[in-house]
Order: C-alpha cells, then sequence, then structure tokens
C-alpha cells in the first residue's frame, strides 16, 4: 500500500543519511565526553590479566600504545618496534616494491654496525640474522627473528611498559570500555533482515558515528523455542574470532525484551542475491574468484581455532559497502578439539559424509564451498537446478551417486578443476582434507590472488555496491512476529541473559575508538572539554 511504499523511503532515507557521517550532533556529543579519571582504575589494574599477546597485540589501543612506549624508549625498544613494523610493509608490499623493502631490513636491522641493529638478539638467532641473504630472508627474519623479538619484547620491555603513562591511559581506556551498554547507546534505524528469533537492524553509536547491525534476539521465543544455548553459542563464537572475513561482533547487551547482538554492518546485501536478483544470471569469473578466496580465508580463520562453520552457502555471505565479504550467520558453528559431529548443514549444500551419518570434522565446509563457488559460476547448484522441484532424498541420492556436471557455457577448465576437487566424495580425496591443514589457497586457480594484501584489505574489489541503494527487502515486506504469551521467566532465565549481556568487546571496541577518530580526539594532551553534566549516557 501507499502508507508502506512511504514508510519504507522514509526508513531508506535515514539509514542511508546515517552512513553519510558529518553530523553536528555528534561533534557536540563528542566534546563533553572524557575518559575516567585515572584514580577511578586502580580495580582494573589489579584485576587485569597481564598476558602480553593480548594486551599489545590482538587489542588495538593496547598495540598502538605499547608501540608509542616503544618508541619513546632506548634505541633497542624502538628498533624492534621498527623492525616489526617494517616487517609487515614488507610482506604487504607488491612485487615492484619487495625486493627494496627487504634490501632496506637487512641494511637497517641486521648489520652490526647500524644504529638500528637488533642487538637483543643472543646465539645461534644473532648469528642467523648477521648472516640473512635473499634467499633465506622469509625463513630467517619473518621466522626466527621475529619470533625472538616478541619473545624478547614479552619481558623487560613489557614489565617495564606495566609501570609507564601510556599504560595508565590504557587503563584509561580500559576502564572506558566496561561502560554498560543499552539501548541508549545507540541510534536505531530499519530492519535489514529477519531471522529465527528476531530482526536485524541498522544502528548506529551516539558517540562514534560507527554504523553496526544489530541482531535481536526476543527472549520469549528464545525460552519458548530452546534457543538459549545455541545463542549464547553464537555469541560466543563470534566474540572469539576476529577475522576481515567474518562478521566481528562489538558489542552484546539486552534490553526488557531482547538480546542483542551488535555485529559489523554489511550493507551490499548477500551472495545470492547477487548471483540471482540482478540481471545476468551468475557472477563475473573475477567476482567469483575474488570472494571465494575471502571465504577461504574465512573458513581458514574458523578452521584454526577448531570451528567448523557448517553452514555455507552464498546466502551467508553478505558484502560490505566496499564490495568486501564476510561470512555471516555462526549460529550453526561448533567447536571440536578433537572430536567428530554429525549431522547439520543446508539441503543442497550436504557433503555426502552428513548424508550417510557418519562422523565428520571440517571437511564439510569445504564440500559447501565447492557447492557455493559452482552456484556462484552457474546460478544453480550441483545436484539441483535453480528453483527444480525435487525431494529431499533425490538431491541426497545424486549427491551420493552422480557425477557433477559442468556446462562449458559457464566453466572453463581451472574453476571445473578446483570446484571437482572440492567435490570429492570421498573426504581423503578433497582439497582442503588431502593433508593435515591442507590450504585450498595455495591452488593454482588463486594464483591471480596476493593473500597477505587481501588480508590487509589492500585489494580492490572487482565490484562495488552502489551507495544510494539499500540492499535489502523492504520493510514492508518482512513480516511481524506473532506476539508470544504465556512465558514467564524464572532466576535461571535473569542469570542466562545477565551471562549474555557482557557490553563491549575489547578488540572490535577498541578498532571503534580508533576508526571513528575518539582514539585521537581524547588522547589530545590539549583538548578541552566543554561544560560537564552534558555527557549524554
Ligand atoms: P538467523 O540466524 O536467525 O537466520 P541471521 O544471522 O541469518 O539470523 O540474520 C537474519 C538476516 O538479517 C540475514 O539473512 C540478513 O538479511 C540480515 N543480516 C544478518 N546479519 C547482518 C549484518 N551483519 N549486516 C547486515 N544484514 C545482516
Ligand atoms: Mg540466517
Ligand atoms: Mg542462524
Amino acid at each position: 500500500c501507499d502508507m508502506g511504499v512511504l514508510d519504507n523511503l522514509v526508513a531508506n532515507t535515514a539509514y542511508l543519511k546515517a552512513q553519510g557521517g558529518d553530523d553536528r550532533e555528534l561533534k557536540k556529543r563528542r566534546r563533553s565526553l572524557s575518559l575516567p579519571k585515572p584514580e577511578e582504575c586502580m580495580i582494573t589494574r589489579a584485576t587485569l590479566e597481564k598476558d602480553f599477546q593480548l594486551l599489545c597485540e590482538r587489542q588495538p589501543i593496547g598495540k598502538k600504545l605499547f608501540r608509542q612506549f616503544l618508541l619513546e624508549s632506548n634505541p633497542q625498544y624502538v628498533a624492534a618496534a621498527e623492525f616489526l613494523d617494517e616487517l609487515v610493509d614488507w610482506d604487504l608490499a607488491e612485487v615492484a616494491g619487495k625486493d627494496k623493502a627487504r634490501m632496506n631490513i637487512i641494511n637497517k636491522f641486521c648489520k652490526a654496525h647500524s644504529k638500528s641493529f637488533l642487538s637483543y638478539l643472543v646465539g645461534e638467532v644473532a648469528d642467523k640474522c648477521k648472516a640473512v641473504t635473499d634467499k633465506d630472508f622469509e625463513d630467517v627474519m619473518n621466522g626466527k627473528v621475529k619470533d625472538a623479538t616478541q619473545e624478547y619484547l614479552k619481558g623487560k620491555p613489557f614489565s617495564e611498559y606495566q609501570n609507564s603513562h601510556h599504560f595508565d591511559k590504557f587503563l584509561q581506556w580500559k576502564e572506558f570500555e566496561k561502560q554498560k551498554i543499552t539501548e541508549k547507546y545507540f541510534y536505531e534505524f530499519r530492519t535489514l533482515g529477519k531471522g529465527g528469533f528476531g530482526e536485524v537492524c541498522a544502528v548506529q553509536v551516539k558517540n562514534t558515528g560507527q554504523m553496526y547491525a544489530c541482531k535481536k534476539l526476543c527472549k520469549k521465543r528464545l525460552k519458548e523455542k530452546d534457543g538459549d544455548s545455541m545463542a549464547l553459542l553464537e555469541k560466543q563464537i563470534l566474540e572469539k574470532v576476529n577475522s576481515r572475513f567474518l562478521v566481528n561482533l562489538s558489542y552484546a547487551y539486552q534490553t526488557k525484551t531482547h538480546l542483542c547482538l551488535v555485529m559489523t554492518l554489511m550493507n551490499g546485501g548477500d551472495l545470492r542475491y547477487h548471483i540471482y536478483n540482478t540481471g545476468e544470471k551468475g557472477l563475473e569469473m573475477n567476482r567469483v574468484v575474488y570472494y571465494a578466496a575471502q571465504v577461504t580465508t574465512g573458513i581458514l580463520h574458523l578452521h584454526a581455532m577448531d570451528i567448523a562453520y557448517r553452514d555455507m552457502k552464498p546466502e551467508n555471505v553478505l558484502l560490505d559497502s566496499f564490495g568486501q565479504c564476510r561470512l555471516s550467520d555462526l549460529g550453526l558453528a561448533v567447536e571440536l578439539p578433537g572430536e567428530k559431529l554429525k549431522g547439520a548443514s543446508k539441503d543442497g549444500y550436504m557433503a555426502p559424509e552428513i548424508l550417510k551419518k557418519e562422523p565428520y570434522r571440517m571437511s564439510v565446509d569445504w564440500w559447501a564451498l565447492g557447492c557455493s563457488i559452482y552456484e556462484m559460476v552457474a546460478a544453480r547448484l550441483p545436484f539441483k537446478d535453480y528453483k527444480e522441484k525435487v525431494q529431499k532424498e533425490e538431491v541426497a541420492r545424486r549427491t551420493l551417486e552422480d557425477e557433477c556436471k559442468y556446462d562449458p557455457k559457464y566453466f572453463d577448465e581451472g574453476t571445473k578443476t578446483i570446484i571437482a576437487l572440492f567435490l570429492k566424495k570421498k573426504i581423503s580425496a578433497r582439497l582442503g582434507c588431502r593433508t593435515k591443514n591442507e590450504d585450498p589457497r595455495k591452488h593454482e586457480w588463486f594464483k591471480c590472488i596476493n593473500f597477505p594484501r587481501l588480508e590487509a584489505g589492500l585489494i580492490e574489489p572487482p565490484w562495488v555496491p552502489k551507495p544510494n541503494v539499500v540492499y535489502a527487502k523492504d520493510t514492508g515486506d518482512m513480516r511481524d512476529f506473532s506476539e508470544i504469551k504465556g512465558v514467564v521467566f524464572d532466576q535461571k532465565d535473569e542469570m542466562f541473559f545477565k551471562e549474555f549481556s557482557t557490553g563491549a568487546v575489547p578488540t572490535a571496541w577498541q578498532q571503534e575508538m580508533i576508526d571513528s577518530g575518539l582514539f585521537d580526539e581524547l588522547s589530545d594532551p590539549n583538548r578541552k572539554e566543554s561544560a560537564p553534566g552534558l555527557n549524554d549516557k
């Protein structure tokens, strides 16, 4: 109806405008913000786990402040910090700059007479470093020397850091990070999609302007359908992973009626939509390879943490506004340290070992990736045509017995080869499973992708979503949830809601502070706050 059309237009306009940024309100609010005072951080100082990896590498503000500390200390610390930075530059350099970056590192850090010589190295590593050549550079510098440098920084530098004013600053940020998160922390915009337990909508953090997607799980519905433990599992897996190719969790909080997961906003639509709903069926090959490269890396990030994804399909691959993709919906993912599983996954993407009810581990993700690459290319599944009306049992039979067919109209030889390897019915013959931790990115088909650069977000996406398009169903087309009656919460439920609502997730939250410029603003010693009391909490 006309009202629906208008509502949708209004919702879209507000949502698009928020993404544009540059908001006077925002600037005013930010001027009134301040970090907690140092004396308010005593408990945090005493209770913070002093884990080097966590505080100085994984957490972005921690990493920044530790680097600043090193660079303002003695020449040895400076050399260590600069060496690690230049090693990253070398790793990310394109072919043309690679030789130069390598030569610079050798001349600056490996020669005993250079003032930046890594003089903290001892024994065999020190000898190897001094004798490094172009040939063993990667093995020595990016391996043993890098490890020894990190080992060194963990010792005296890390303990000195904990007595520095940089660490005092860090504690203030950690204290700030602990603030209670409620719905007042965000503006809410239009619904982007619906899930099993509630809607996903766009939100914006009032203080930073950062946009996110908020997945709202209805408490009553969770209780009615026994979804509690699944929701908690999804949350715990989301907060553990930290990858450019997976949606990341930034906040978990509760309202009276909902549990909320605030995640990376992916506003470019899902791959299923792009395969079927945009003009020609199927995607161009350069897009297929690019998305497959990102998805493969995302799957590997999960597997490296002993997590099987189990829901690989184009619908779960979402694009951001730049055209980069991430895996979403980790509701079926499970952590499997060593053990094997049975069941799960979706019709049409199920590997033979699932259909035969055999135990499996990570192999099913590679099978489903094969199905998904096939679908990106040909706009149909290997064993099921688009919109084909066919029984589950028949799809299962074809999956187990039939050879997959490749229409030469769509598939070139190389693409056919890699898909066929992912679709090997025997696990031990399947790409990704043939040896322990086999890395499918080493396959020929990916040779045009520079993976270190891809992982750093430095490769331009082959296709960019249009900035003025909302890649989501109209708000009116998403059915509302029915009212649930007769569900009451007991103490156990309340405990669970509390366990779920842990507030800001440190790595993601710190990244938001840096990206939005708030970190720099609040670190500026010349900064003047506007009158206290304006603090909008
Ligand atoms: P469920 O597990 O209940 O299926 P999903 O996580 O799949 O819920 O989310 C439901 C829908 O919401 C998705 O199909 C998608 O349209 C939308 N959605 C989910 N996550 C995001 C996100 N991070 N950014 C944008 N839209 C999202
Ligand atoms: Mg879903
Ligand atoms: Mg789910």
